[in-house]
């Protein structure tokens, strides 16, 4: 508990935020949060950044590096592209060891700098607060006529803004969905798709509506309810964040005795509040339902300025920064953190330069075992899978090293185009005296223009 609340009575100040989300009832029913449109310093910044994020998003699918994909999570065709570069379902170290960057970044930004995440780059909130709201802005008008329409009855003006509305939030939530999907499949597959008729797609038609429908109601109803009740990252604030993070903060030192005639900064006024998409006075301390969107310190510096007080009694800063004065981002948590995340960095780059140039596997046909044939050779069935992971087109041939032997596959030369897979299915001829044991170690080379490049091993079974 903040250090001003304590020791109060729980009857001079409300403490339920204590005791449930602020967006429910005693009785768990849903409280309709009627934020203020939010304007300001840090506002305007938040509203260009988003349009930066929001552009990202519509433009991935159409952005390529040679030829590639800038980006492209394509789980059906287990293959990801991340910044052009491809990753296999072969790559699972490099993947997995980019992943644990990832997520060790993500601690070491939260335990720095709070949820500014949340507040300014997760698409949840950027499109609630800077696509859907706008929307609901536009139409219904700010907080207070929200609130009046919603209580009034149901009018010819209230059908029609709730019509236009809501029509308009599910005509975003298509064209959210479809970009989605293009992150997915690639945008030239969209088009595909989207040429054909229905019929031929039904299915995933029926999941894009399905989609599109759960962005609409999340967006149109659950809303907030997303960060603070929902979203696991949220819920972690509680283990992440200490008194050296840097999060949006109430000067309680400066601000109390709060009220309109007392010696503390705060008046009292409850404007921090109105503006806050989550509901939340974060004159309560930190709490876990703050995204750090920096509405409320946009608010209470209009409130200072009118009032001829310093800004900054609601900030960016830490627990100790307000008690102690200025402190330095750094300490040994995030310092820790960071030599960790380096060494993962490096790891995950020397892995990248240094993963072969292709990936090669060559397993035994399932339910076949071994033919004997009439020249006192053994046979044996395999299925080869090759991933061609530069951006050349690579002539391949595959030799056997291990023993004399015959490979018959429909043409010994492979040629496999650049960032793709190649399948075939290959026999493979062992004179039998060659054998000394029903399984024998047999490895392959994989050549190209003559050159040495992956060798691999496996069984060959005989009687
Ligand atoms: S806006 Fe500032 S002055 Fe007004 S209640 Fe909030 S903290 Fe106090
Ligand atoms: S408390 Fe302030 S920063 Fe946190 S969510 Fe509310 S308005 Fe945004």
């Amino acid at each position: 508990m903040p250090k001003h609340l304590r020791g109060k009575p729980v009857s001079n100040t409300d403490l339920s935020f204590r005791d449930r989300p602020i967006n429910l009832d005693e009785r768990g029913g849903r409280k309709w949060v009627y934020a203020k449109k939010p304007k300001g310093f840090w506002y305007t910044r938040r509203t260009i950044f988003s349009w930066f994020v929001l552009l990202f998003f519509i433009a991935v699918p159409f952005i390529r590096i040679n030829g590639n994909p800038f980006i492209l999570l394509d789980v059906e065709g287990r293959r990801f592209i991340i910044f052009g570069a491809i990753f296999w379902a072969q790559d699972t170290l490099i993947l997995a060891l980019l992943m644990l960057s990832f997520v060790l970044f993500i601690v070491l930004f939260t335990v720095t700098f709070g949820r500014l995440w949340c507040g300014w780059a997760c698409p949840q909130t950027i499109f609630l607060e800077m696509v859907f709201r706008k929307v609901e802005y536009l139409i219904e008008g700010d907080y207070r006529k929200r609130h009046k329409l919603d209580k009034g009855p149901w009018t010819l003006e209230k059908v029609g803004k709730k019509l236009a509305k809501h029509s308009i939030f599910i005509l975003i939530s298509l064209a959210m969905t479809n970009t989605f999907l293009m992150w997915f499949i690639g945008s030239e597959k969209w088009f595909v798709l989207v040429s054909e008729p229905i019929a031929a797609n039904s299915s995933g038609f029926i999941i894009m509506l399905v989609v599109s429908g759960f962005f609409y109601w999340v967006y149109s109803w659950f809303r907030e309810q997303i960060c603070t009740m929902v979203c696991p990252y949220g819920r972690m604030q509680g283990v992440l964040l200490d008194s050296n993070s840097i999060v949006v903060s109430y000067d309680y030192k400066r601000g109390e005795p709060r009220g309109p005639k007392t010696s503390g900064d705060c008046i009292d006024c409850h404007q921090c509040l109105s503006v806050c998409p989550t509901g939340i006075d974060i004159r309560n301390g930190t709490q876990l339902e703050c995204v750090n969107c920096t509405a409320c310190i946009d608010q209470c510096n209009s409130v200072m300025k009118a009032t001829g007080k310093k800004p900054g009694l609601i900030r960016f800063d830490s627990e100790k920064g307000i008690q102690h004065g200025h402190q330095s981002i750094w300490n040994p948590r995030n310092k820790a953190y960071s030599v960790v995340l380096l060494i993962l960095l490096s790891f995950f780059v020397y892995t990248l330069l240094s993963r072969p140039i292709i990936e090669t596997t060559i397993l035994r046909t399932p339910g076949l075992l071994y033919q004997e044939n009439e020249n006192s050779t053994i046979s044996n069935v395999y299925n080869l899978k090759i991933v061609n992971k530069t951006h050349d087109n690579l002539p391949l041939e595959i030799r056997l090293l291990s023993h004399e032997g015959e490979i018959k596959m429909a043409g010994n030369l492979m040629e496999i185009a650049d960032q793709s897979m190649f399948e075939a299915t290959f026999i493979l001829y062992l004179h039998s005296d060659l054998l000394s044991s029903d399984k024998t170690e047999v490895e392959f080379g994989i050549y190209s223009d003559n050159e040495l490049i992956e060798t691999y091993k496996t069984s060959f079974v005989s009687p």
